[in-house]
């Protein structure tokens, strides 16, 4: 089985996106034993879609695209389609009723143009999108698959993991496909990959090692017959890499640093406030991701300068001796800001962004405090990258050693 993946959109081609919804397929493919064999970008253009259509029923068995879904004049997937397939759009009752109810709930009036999206072809399927108005298209013909999905990622992907996937799975006959990914951080990739390297010549299950800006993900891919037996060889992998990586494995799937650390703050019943420099108020920001994060967040405090910091009690001789990102002053900003916002437990982070050296020490250098009250740790990394790199990789390292100290 050939495969390609055509993207839809102007944007994509002046740069603006990126087109993160091919790889997100890419990635997906080999679950389901499919080979991509190409990935093409086209505007907004119905002639030039179907110039890329006809290439793609030529060379390809399952044609996927993105894109052009939408109620405005510019989405024409559904009309270049159906001009390239010779076939005569119709407006699907049940959509219409559907997109009304939409509509009524969220008390709008709804625009004519979305009636567009209400479209059909006789040999189309509708695929269901449960996060928008614009559904995708199943297509059998001639012995070729067209699947039509929506161009924001989000409805995209769901659209794939609930209808698209499993039905591929069953059309092809393939046997199930289960996958759970372990985030790692603390150790580099080529680490990880070095730690695990007997699993990764593993066949079933498959292990997988990517880099991502939350640190490394292992992606354990198991096949079997039953969703039971592909858990049951997950489960069984999953709990030799523990066994070697540990306490460097913070979560799973879609575990979120910041969330595990509210979850473990919440069952502790602890508060906790943040200091931070650099990164200009993004750990704070990151921790009030979490919905709730009231209950055990109680504020933080940007010190952009070292003014700012003698202002809360820093010590002006300890900056000046040790310099601003040092696990001394970090130190003493994590217990300040405990002691300033009454919280049990205080993190301070500081750290040099770039572009250039600061107090002679590297860009990419991070120092992390906490002082949980009964004592006062603090932690120095090197993340080399630019500047908004390196204040995420500050911040997630900052929330790592702060679920490590809360373990
Ligand atoms: P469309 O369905 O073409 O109207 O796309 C709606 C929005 O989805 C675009 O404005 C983008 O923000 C996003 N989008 C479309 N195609 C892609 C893609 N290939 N990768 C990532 N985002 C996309
Ligand atoms: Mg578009």
């Amino acid at each position: 089985m050939k495969t390609e993946i055509i993207s839809i959109g102007t944007e994509l081609l002046l740069g603006e996106i990126v087109d993160t919804n091919s790889a997100y397929l890419a990635s997906q493919l080999p679950l389901l034993g499919l080979d991509l064999h190409f990935i093409s970008t086209v505007g907004d253009n119905q002639q030039r879609l179907i110039n890329i259509l006809q290439q793609a029923w030529q060379r390809s068995d399952i044609i996927f695209t993105t894109g052009g879904l939408g109620p405005t004049q510019d989405d024409i997937t559904r009309e270049a389609i159906a001009e390239f397939l010779d076939e005569e759009i119709s407006t699907d009752p049940q959509l219409v009723k559907e997109f009304e109810r939409l509509f009524k709930r969220f008390k709008m009036e709804m625009p004519k143009s979305n009636l567009k999206q209400a479209g059909i072809i006789p040999s189309a399927q509708i695929i269901a999108n449960p996060r928008g108005t614009a559904p995708g298209w199943w297509i059998e013909r001639d012995n070729h698959t067209i699947i039509t999905m929506p161009g924001p990622p989000n409805e995209m992907q769901l659209m794939w993991t609930k209808v698209i996937m499993p039905r591929l799975q069953q059309k092809l006959g393939r046997a199930i496909i289960v996958s759970k990914t372990l985030k790692v951080f603390g150790l580099s990739e080529a680490k990880v990959d070095e730690l695990v390297s007997s699993f990764l010549a593993s066949s079933n299950p498959t292990v997988g090692t990517y880099a991502k800006p939350d640190g490394i993900h292992l992606r354990i891919t198991a096949k079997s017959c039953t969703t039971n037996d592909a858990q049951t060889l997950i489960t069984e992998k999953e709990k030799d890499i523990r066994a070697i990586l540990g306490d460097n494995i913070w979560g799973t799937d879609a575990d979120s640093l910041e969330a595990t650390v509210g979850t473990l703050l919440t069952s502790k019943g602890l508060t906790l406030a943040s200091m931070e420099s650099s990164t200009g108020g993004l750990l704070a920001n990151c921790i009030t991701n979490i919905p709730g994060s009231s209950k055990y967040f109680k504020g933080g405090i940007i010190a952009y300068t070292g003014k700012t910091n003698t202002s809360y009690g820093i010590d002006e001789q300890l900056i000046s001796k040790h310099g601003l990102v040092s696990t001394e002053v970090t130190e003493a900003m994590a217990s300040a800001v405990r002691h300033h916002l009454h919280a049990d437990i205080g993190i301070a982070l500081t750290a040099i962004t770039g572009p250039a050296e600061i107090e002679g020490k590297p860009i990419g250098t991070i120092c992390i405090g906490i002082d949980n009250g009964q004592h006062t740790s603090s932690f120095t990394r090197n993340y080399p990258g630019n500047r908004p790199q390196v204040k995420q990789r500050a911040v997630i390292s900052a929330l790592f050693e702060l679920r490590r100290v809360l373990l």
